[in-house]
């Protein structure tokens, strides 16, 4: 994992959500959303269909009207403000691009609208042509080019008339992976010559980890975690965000003291935490590449650190993937763990071979509260 590193440009809120809702009859679309964005980051709402994401950042663009609520910009309230009066752009999953006009001509179209002079729209339009490197392309149509040129022709459009905020629906959706992937690397690269504040919206972790500054986590309506996709992965505020994102693992044990807990009757060391009872259900998550497996042989040659716990159980299945390998084990009380270590750290296991499990104390996150489904649904997505 790289370093985290700090950026120290002074923020500032640019877009604030103020307890903002969308029912549609008696169902909350978005459900009292409250959100700080801050001017020129790479911020990404990242949730499973229907969460409610297209809703809010619609309401932004001015494209839906809040139940209720606020939608403040530089502490003025948008709500009242038309669409094309917001100083915001927009690119969607499709293109929408004009078929009839050419690449220049459909960049260059939100400013004829404006009635934008001549030589200032060529001038524009230059620089946006040269921004996503289709200058050989001008004169094409869009059913002239790729898939991905025709959204880099949509990205130029929202950009030519310089919005401050720039919204992004799924733009990506519909191109192959690989040109997801380098189309990724020039969204974040222009978000940093550009300095914008961006707003994107994505059901695909991988992208949200890899382009935002920050990421909002949205379930049914809500925000429930928002933060670095570093932060979120390794520290996620709750079970949901914790099986959400990334691989994850689940243990119930039962509270004893702050700072311990009983699994399968053997007392584990855990994060302290404030507030516990004796005897009370908690979830322990342990992240697959934070938990190593030993044969009994190598466990009784590595005696245990200190603030390390360690379980045992039986493996279930190996599975070598190249540079690691990931084995799934299940303990005496029929607990499945997934564990993912280094290739040649570990020798192939065989099915039922018995194995010690370790992790340390403060690698694992503990909730108090939790819903079976977000635990099942981790375990489903090994
Ligand atoms: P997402 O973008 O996260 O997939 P949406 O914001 O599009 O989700 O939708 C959130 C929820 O609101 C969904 O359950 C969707 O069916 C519902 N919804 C969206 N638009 C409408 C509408 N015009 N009428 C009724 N329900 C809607
Ligand atoms: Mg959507």
């Amino acid at each position: 994992m790289s370093a985290v590193i700090q950026d120290t440009r002074e923020q500032k809120t640019l877009v604030s959500l103020r307890n903002l809702n969308k029912h549609y009859g008696d169902f909350a679309a978005v459900d009292n959303i409250n959100l700080d964005i801050q001017d020129g980051e790479f911020l990404t709402f990242l949730g499973s269909s229907g969460s409610g994401k297209s809703t809010t950042l619609s309401m932004l663009a001015g494209f839906e009207t809040p139940s209720s609520g606020e939608i403040l910009v530089d502490g003025k309230s948008l709500v009242n403000v038309p669409s094309h009066k917001r100083g915001i752009g927009m690119v969607f999953q499709r293109y929408s691009l004009f078929p009839h006009l050419n690449v220049r001509d459909n960049i260059g179209f939100p400013l004829a609208i404006r009635k934008q002079a001549a030589g200032e729209r060529e001038r524009r339009v230059e620089a946006m042509l040269k921004l996503v490197q289709l200058e050989q392309f001008a004169h094409r149509r869009p059913a002239q080019l790729s898939g991905g040129q025709q959204q880099r022709v949509a990205i130029a459009r929202a950009l030519v008339y310089e919005p401050r905020i720039l919204l992004m629906d799924e733009p990506l959706g519909a191109l192959d992976k690989k040109l997801r992937e380098d189309l990724q690397d020039e969204l974040r690269h222009l978000h940093r010559r550009l300095g914008i504040t961006i707003v994107y919206v994505t059901h695909d972790q991988e992208e949200a980890m890899r382009l935002s500054q920050r990421i909002a986590i949205f379930s049914h309506g809500k925000i429930v975690g928002l933060g670095s996709g570093y932060d979120l992965y390794q520290n996620p505020p709750n079970a949901f965000v914790a099986s959400f994102l990334g691989n994850s693992n689940f243990l119930k044990v039962k509270a004893q003291g702050n700072a311990a807990a009983t699994f399968e009757g053997q007392a584990l060391a855990i994060r302290p935490t404030a507030g516990l009872q004796d005897g009370q259900d908690l979830v322990l998550m342990v992240r697959p590449e934070k938990a190593q497996v030993l044969t009994p042989d190598q466990a009784s040659l590595s005696p245990l650190a200190a603030g390390w716990n360690e379980i045992q159980a039986k493996v279930a299945e190996t599975v070598f993937l190249g540079e690691s390998l990931t084995c799934s084990v299940v303990t005496a009380s029929g607990t499945h763990l997934t564990l993912k270590e280094l290739s040649g750290a570990t020798q192939p296991l065989q099915p039922g071979a018995p194995v010690r499990v370790r992790w340390a104390a403060a690698d694992a996150c503990v909730y108090s509260e939790w819903n079976e489904s977000d635990l099942s649904k981790a375990a489903g997505a090994h």
